[in-house]
């Protein structure tokens, strides 16, 4: 990014207001981008050898993040092929649902012991599985899984408890599987430009991060009685202990994670409501305060009665020099901000970006990207992490950049320390 910093006529074309000038410097760069599209796009073209045979646990017809899961795997048809599924609670749904989707009959199954079973004993059975059920059942469904020789896909948050991600990673280690987990956010591209901005001192040390996924889309409490989706979210037994800070902050906890990996979590204090009573001891607010090893400081906002606001995630990065703000309804723009000069907008596929944030590029510039492009960018990503783990290819685990079990772990770990400062009445506890 030094280039936009130092070339006056490079800051033309991202300054917001453009002139004529700039929009001649726009279709210049446009131009520039078709030309170098050919190494620089990736158009569904395969990553890897062929794509894996891939089942799912949940995410049926009636399910609020199955279609995400599908769409993130198979945009491209070159990662994932979905061979079989006990998408449902009711078997005869799914097997509806199934037939629907032009799957083989006999590959839907009743429940996940069934599906693991009788896909051991094909040839062609599955080889990798996606767990988009209710919170409580993900860490038995994952050991099963793991233990069936699969390689693991997992919804957020991973497990109740640390001590169970941390015999699941022992057991993944035995069996050399993958587990990967589905922060559905965090593949935008502008996140690695970010990333890679943050780690090229483009904003100098990073001070304050701030981050806030708050909106307000259960401000009625009508749902929590009877929409199917929302009963379990304000259930402990199912939803585990906590209600936004698993459902919702442990995505932008994450995507915090990501874009500065050299920050450290120390201490965290939080304060939590349960704004409908009915909800409690689960909170549907949170505010939640942090202080950084390198004595940076964070704070995060995570909401469901934020009423009136979907404008969901939102993650502003300061730093001694200049500061990046993004939000996920507005994807496809950065904004940088260096102080003393005018706000800048980083526009995603254009080419003054950083490798990083082309490298899953589909679309060019002018058209648009929404949150699907995010699930297959990480779909793509899971695929060559376990085909790098089958092929023994340390180096490109090494170097792959995906929500995987350890950032699942933290996950966890954020929100049991959340609901344990909270629950001493919000007072600082240690991280790790
Ligand atoms: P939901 O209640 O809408 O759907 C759950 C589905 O799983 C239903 O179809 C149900 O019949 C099925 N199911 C439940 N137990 C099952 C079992 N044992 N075997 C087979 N199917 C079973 O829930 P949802 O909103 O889809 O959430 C599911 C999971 O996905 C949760 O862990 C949630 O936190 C997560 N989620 C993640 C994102 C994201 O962006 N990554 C978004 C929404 C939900």
């Amino acid at each position: 990014m030094d280039t936009i910093n130092k070339d006056k006529s490079n800051l033309l074309y991202v300054f917001h207001k453009t002139s004529k000038l700039a929009v001649q410097k726009q279709n210049q760069t446009l131009f520039a981008n078709q030309r170098k599209k050919e190494n620089i796009m990736f158009i569904g073209e395969k990553k890897i050898d062929r794509p894996f045979r891939w089942g799912i646990v949940g995410g049926g017809r009636t399910s609020g993040v199955g279609y995400k899961h599908r769409l993130g795997a198979m945009r491209d048809n070159t990662s994932f092929v979905l061979k079989a599924a006990a998408f449902d609670l009711d078997f005869a749904r799914c097997v509806d649902f199934g037939k629907n989707l032009n799957m083989d009959e006999e590959r839907l199954y009743p429940d996940y012991k069934t599906m693991f079973a009788e896909e051991a004993k094909r040839e062609d059975g599955i080889e990798a599985v996606d767990i988009a059920t209710p919170n409580f059942q993900h860490f038995e469904v994952c050991k099963a899984a793991l233990e069936a020789g699969l390689h693991v896909i997992c919804e957020k948050p991973l497990f109740f408890k640390v001590e169970e991600g941390e015999e699941i990673k022992k057991l993944a280690e035995e069996k050399g599987k993958i587990v990967c987990v589905t922060y559905g956010f965090s593949g935008f591209d502008l996140l690695s430009q970010m990333r890679s901005m943050v780690l090229n001192g483009d904003i100098g040390e990073v001070t304050m991060v701030d981050l806030r996924y708050a909106h307000g889309f259960a401000c009625d409490p009508t749902g929590d009685k009877q929409a199917e989706g929302q009963k379990w979210r304000v259930d402990p037994a199912k939803s585990g202990p906590s209600f936004v800070l698993g459902d919702l902050s442990t995505h932008t906890f994450y995507m915090s994670e990501l874009i500065c990996p050299q920050l450290k979590l120390k201490q965290l204090l939080c304060d939590r409501q349960s704004f409908i009573k009915s909800r409690a001891p689960l909170e549907d607010n949170a505010y939640v305060l942090m202080r950084y090893e390198n004595g940076a400081v964070g704070r995060m906002w995570a909401s469901a009665v934020n009423a009136g606001d979907m404008s969901s995630q939102h993650i502003r990065i300061v730093g001694t020099k200049a500061s990046l703000e993004w939000n996920d309804m507005h994807p496809d723009e950065l904004y940088y901000e260096v102080q003393g000069q005018p706000r800048q907008t980083l526009v995603r596929a254009m080419d003054y970006l950083n490798p990083e944030a082309l490298e899953y590029e589909r679309l060019g510039a002018l058209h648009y990207t929404g949150l699907i492009e995010s699930w297959s960018n990480l779909y793509t990503r899971f695929a060559i992490a376990m085909d790098a783990k089958n092929r023994g290819d340390e180096e490109t685990l090494k170097n792959l950049v995906y929500p995987d079990l350890e950032h699942g772990i933290d996950g966890i770990r954020w929100v049991t320390k959340c609901v344990e400062s909270a629950d001493k009445g919000g007072v600082w506890v240690d991280f790790k």
